[in-house]
């Protein structure tokens, strides 16, 4: 048998499954001195495995684990000097403490973007049990640019199949027809 491929160790592990009344928690960094806390105050939402090369990974991991939360509902709480945005000119402004380059919330500011008022988060973070669990995997091709050898896709996407996190090269198909409806109506090719 050849070794188990390793998705992102909360994955691996098995998560707990999400609970029904689950109201959130509070997101803490790996500092050991002062962590940066963020609280989520509602459950979180399109959660998956993301191959991308921006998203936070634990080391080690092929995928991230990045769900959304509704901006108005995410507050850094404690240590908000020692966040810092990874790189301002990007889409999402990923907030990454400085003390150990976890990122703790990533935010968009352009008001017309499909994911506007949505805030990615990792909610492994949180201690609480009950987030939403993964339901899919993005950008499986992109593991390679973080060095993933290319001739190991098959063995990665038969066991994300094997998780029930399907394979996708972009998002998921009903988050990309949420953006082209977005950008239809935006258009006007949509009338809404
Ligand atoms: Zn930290
Ligand atoms: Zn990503």
């Amino acid at each position: 048998m050849p070794e188990a491929v390793a998705i992102h160790p909360s994955i691996d592990r098995g998560l707990p499954p999400a609970a029904a009344d689950f109201a959130g928690g509070t997101l803490v960094c790996k500092c050991t001195d002062r962590p940066v806390k963020v609280r989520v105050e509602s459950q979180s939402a399109h959660n998956h495995a993301c191959g991308c090369t921006k998203c936070w990974k634990p080391s080690g991991a092929l995928f991230a684990m990045i769900a959304v939360a509704p901006r108005d509902k995410v507050t850094v709480v404690e240590n908000a000097d020692k966040l810092e945005i990874v790189d301002p000119s990007a889409t999402i402004q990923r907030y990454a403490c400085k003390g150990c380059g976890v990122h703790m919330l990533g935010r968009i500011e352009k008001t017309g973007h499909p994911f506007y008022g949505l805030d990615f988060i990792h909610t492994e973070l949180s201690p609480q049990t009950g987030w939403a669990e993964p339901g899919f995997a993005a950008f499986v091709s992109s593991i390679i640019e973080s060095g993933a050898d290319p001739n190991n896709q098959g063995a990665v996407r038969a066991r994300l199949r094997e998780l029930r996190l399907e394979p996708y090269d972009c998002l998921s198909p009903p988050l990309m027809d949420f953006i082209s409806t977005h950008i239809a109506k935006q258009t006007g090719v949509l009338k809404s």
